[in-house]
């Protein structure tokens, strides 16, 4: 047995659920709240003896190292460390050699050691401890950041870990110190440490604040290494996942201060990217835990690049974009600090538009001049924008905005937008792969799921999938499912599972749960008429999809002036209309 059964053999799904949500007993199975969407009524179900969850709700699902991974944040590795620590099952490190393991928890020690020495320097430091005190900063949050002072004299913190033991390679592999002619000097000297933690609260580097801002640099941040890669990590996401599940929202700031001063503020989602542009990995990262991002970055042309950069990382991220407007103020951490500056930090965090709609209000700022010139540097900064947008559906509306706002017709922007190149900033596959991994609970996913799991549980209902084909299925797993039931009209799916449909074993145990969630009470000829109701609601939806398509081909034929194009494809699109 491979080491992920035998967790799964040793462990009950509703042990290790119930373990994090309270269940409750629902006929054979077990229901709850659903910890992944916000909803009042429990549509969370948990079936021991298939050994998967499900929600009725927001479509999630899988076993019990989907539901580790999604609930802690954790890639399936870490799921598996974590669940096979609880079941007793020793792993064998196929990926990593145990000497690079070792190498790795080695340097996560050092640099727990490195701060609690700088913690302890920031006690017997006075003046750095006024700098915070300054700052308005209170004893709790500086014990909660772990703040710590960095000795200003050359070699403090090299000599303390020699005397532990350290070597002066792990001294430098850990981002402490540097080589010099003279020998290893501290990294930080004479600076006010904020520790930056990974998700899991291990200290991974620091950045480091001047007291005196005529010293330059005024921030200096941990190198790259082989614990800190500045372009996967979010600054305070480990003190902000609870708040940022539960808000289902994430706020992402630029200054690491910011993040501080506005969880002391208790407004606990907010991380920082740490240099202004949002890198897709951060992006990732981000929506293990929500999927609605606010960005409250600084409003000058590098902050409006940023912003824009991000819409199709977000986009290809399934993450929706809305900008929080700062006002007056640089920073959030400035803003928090004025005379009722917390309660204007929260609704500026509640009232951020989301992107486009951002774009549109600020975009006539920048081109203020109400000539055909500035019209049309409105537009092509706008269309530029509107051609990185994925869904059709959206960029017809804002398309239509723009129109209005530069009083054109909507036919122009259209075939403005028609004549631009494919955009060329295509998201990276990482992100794409993230987002492919959390579908959205749409119609045609919901009347997909019901009639695979009504003929997958009762065999008399099968017949309704005799004029279906590959293309009315919207995923691979479902084409292939679908194959098999129309191939074996007589199997008995619920006994034993078939090899052929063994690597879709989860997702056919959810179907099958769903089956008997929704039609198990029903009556043989009610769920008869169900499944055929079904398979005409599939056939409906691929029509639509046509129609779709269709529409987005007469309106770049409209643009072009292609009228005989047009013609035929209104003939088309009419057809279609009649099969409905
Ligand atoms: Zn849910």
């Amino acid at each position: 047995m491979d080491a992920p059964s035998e967790i799964k053999a040793r462990l009950d799904v509703d042990e290790v659920i119930g373990s994090y949500i309270q269940l409750k007993p629902a006929g054979a199975n077990l229901r709850g709240v659903c910890p992944f969407h916000q909803e009042k009524t429990a549509s969370f179900m948990v079936s021991p003896e298939k050994g998967i969850w499900h929600c009725f709700g927001c479509g999630e699902g899988g076993d019990i190292f989907t539901f580790v991974e999604k609930m802690e944040g954790l890639d399936f590795r870490g799921a598996l460390e974590k669940l096979a620590a609880r079941a007793g099952v020793t792993l064998e490190n196929r990926q990593s050699k145990p000497g690079e393991i070792k190498r790795t928890q080695r340097l996560y020690q050092i640099l727990e050691l490195a701060t609690r020495y700088y913690q302890a320097q920031l006690v017997k430091s006075k003046t750095a401890q006024n700098y915070l005190k300054g700052r308005k900063f209170s004893a709790e949050t500086i014990k909660t950041w772990r703040f710590g002072w960095a000795p200003t004299k050359g070699d403090e913190l090299v000599k303390f870990l020699r005397s532990r033991q350290i070597s002066d390679a792990e001294i430098v592999a850990a981002g402490l110190a540097r080589k010099q002619p003279r020998g290893l000097v501290d990294m930080f000297r004479g600076r006010v440490l904020l520790p930056l933690a990974d998700v899991e609260a291990r200290v991974i580097g620091y950045t480091g604040r001047v007291l005196d801002d005529k010293a330059l640099p005024k921030y200096l941040n941990t190198p790259q290494t082989k614990l800190f890669d500045k372009s996967r990590f979010l600054f305070g996401l480990h003190l902000a996942r609870e708040a940022i599940k539960q808000s289902d929202m994430a706020v992402v700031v630029e200054g690491n201060m910011d993040v501080v001063a506005s969880h002391q503020a208790g407004i606990a989602q907010v991380v920082a990217s740490s240099g202004t542009a949002l890198t897709a990995p951060q992006l990732k990262l981000l929506s293990r835990f929500t999927r609605t991002v606010k960005l409250a970055f600084d409003q000058d042309s590098a902050g409006l690049r940023a912003t824009e950069r991000a819409i199709p990382l977000a986009q290809a991220a399934g993450v929706s974009l809305h900008i929080v407007n700062l006002g007056q103020v640089k920073d959030p951490d400035e803003l928090i600090n004025l005379e009722g500056g917390k309660q204007q930090w929260h609704q500026a965090i509640a009232k951020a538009p989301y992107v486009m709609d951002w774009l549109l209000e600020t975009l006539p700022k920048q081109y203020k001049q109400d000539s055909a010139t500035a019209k049309k540097q409105l537009s092509d900064h706008f269309i530029a924008v509107l051609n990185r947008l994925s869904d059709p559906i959206e960029q017809d509306h804002y398309a239509q905005k723009l129109a209005e706002l530069i009083d054109v017709s909507p036919q122009s922007v259209r075939a403005k937008l028609a004549q631009q190149p494919e955009s060329k900033a295509a998201p990276p596959e990482v992100v794409k792969a993230a987002f492919q991994a959390r579908p959205v609970l749409d119609e045609s996913r919901i009347a997909e799921e019901a009639l695979l799991g009504l003929t997958l549980l009762f065999s008399d209902t099968r017949v309704s999938l005799q004029d279906l084909s590959a293309d009315n299925w919207s995923t691979e797993e479902r084409q292939d499912i679908h194959r098999y039931i129309q191939n074996h009209p007589t199997t008995d799916f619920k006994s034993q599972l078939p090899t052929e449909l063994q690597k879709h074993d989860n997702y056919v145990k959810i179907l099958l749960l769903q089956g008997e969630e929704r039609y198990g009470d029903w009556a043989p000829l009610d769920r008869r008429i169900e499944s055929f109701s079904l398979a005409q609601r599939l056939a409906n939806l691929k029509i639509k999809k046509q129609q779709k398509e269709l529409n987005a081909e007469i309106r770049q034929a409209e643009a072009s002036g292609d009228k005989a194009l047009k013609q035929k494809l209104l003939r088309q699109f009419r057809d279609l209309s009649r099969k409905i």
